[in-house]
């Protein structure tokens, strides 16, 4: 069994210098998301120094490594490859390959190919390892304006309306920023869709992120799912959708619940319960739910 961890090439201090060996392992490595200086000086150090670069499409990874004068060998590798191609890609690092996996834009794994292969490699006991970078949620929700404590990442809603109102009726509830990848085409219907089950949250359409034609449209979701800005545009999507309102209890709400509780507890422990539930003051709750004690 291999040792999974290790410390990696990096910045004077922080670990051994960068021409030290690189270990066997899988590097998981992010590429730009459309700006070709967003690649990394640690990925770029990486990509130099492997033995093979695993790429969803190699013409695309070519085109990369070309633009940084790295000449790695490049091999396909998606989810469609089959069990024999992952474990010749596993048996290669056991025997001390050193391999990076990249996909076309982005963080691997994050709506692209690998998720086998890590999963496989994590079990074989493999040096797993992360050379981190862009990806396209991160980057929109970064500039959203939304909040960033809790967030969701949903990748792409199914194409189909019944599917995909479906879809985010599962994701109402929660209560956090929501992120999507969207494609143009299906960018107005998927809005009209959001806006229509999850009701007027603030929303944001991040397109072209870190190209030339960058652009971020923000506002109420039927507004965007109206706005000219979102009706087919060309290029690439994420859409930033902010938490629902949590609707502070109104006196009505907390009296019901009071009633309620009072049927299964005493005064104390029903305005414990409510004030829990709701959010509110249990002294205040208390002073209630005597008064409605009283006039029962
Ligand atoms: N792994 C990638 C990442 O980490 O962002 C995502 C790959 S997924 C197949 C491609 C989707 O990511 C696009 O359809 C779009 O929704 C989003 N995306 C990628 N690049 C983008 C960009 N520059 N601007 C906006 N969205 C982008």
């Amino acid at each position: 069994m291999r040792r999974a961890t290790a410390q990696l090439a990096g910045p004077a201090g922080k670990g051994p210098e960068p021409q030290a060996p690189l270990p066997a392992g899988l590097y998981v490595t992010a590429t730009p998301i459309g700006n070709l200086g967003d690649l990394t000086l640690r990925a770029r150090d990486i990509l130099g120094r492997v033995d093979l670069v695993l790429a969803e499409d190699t013409r695309v990874t070519a085109k990369l490594l070309a633009a940084y004068g790295l000449k790695p060998r490049v091999e396909r590798y998606d989810d469609h490859a089959d069990d024999s191609r992952t474990e010749q890609v596993l048996a290669r690092i056991a025997a001390g390959g050193r391999v990076a996996l990249v996909s076309d834009a982005g963080t691997p794994l994050v709506s692209d190919p690998g998720y086998r292969l890590v999963k496989a490699a994590v079990e074989q006991g493999l040096l797993v390892t992360p050379v981190p970078g862009p990806s396209a949620a991160l980057a929109a929700l970064s500039i959203s304006g939304l909040p960033t404590d809790r967030f969701l990442f949903a990748g792409f809603p199914p194409p189909k309306s019944v599917a995909r109102r479906a879809f985010f009726e599962e994701l109402a509830p929660v209560r956090a920023t929501l992120v999507f990848y969207e494609s143009g085409p299906r960018l107005s219907d998927s809005l009209a869709d959001m806006a229509a089950v999850l009701g007027p949250r603030p929303a944001m359409m991040a397109r072209e992120l870190t190209k030339l034609y960058e652009t971020a449209v923000r506002g109420a979701l039927p507004d965007l799912a109206a706005d000219p800005r979102c009706q087919s545009p060309k290029g690439e999507i994420v859409v930033v959708v902010g938490p629902g309102e949590t609707r502070a209890a109104s006196a009505a709400d907390a009296d019901q619940a009071l009633r309620e509780a009072l049927e299964r507890e005493s005064p104390a422990a029903a305005a414990a319960e409510v004030a829990k539930a709701l959010g509110l003051s249990r002294r205040d709750l208390y002073r209630r739910a005597l008064e409605l004690k009283g006039a029962a």
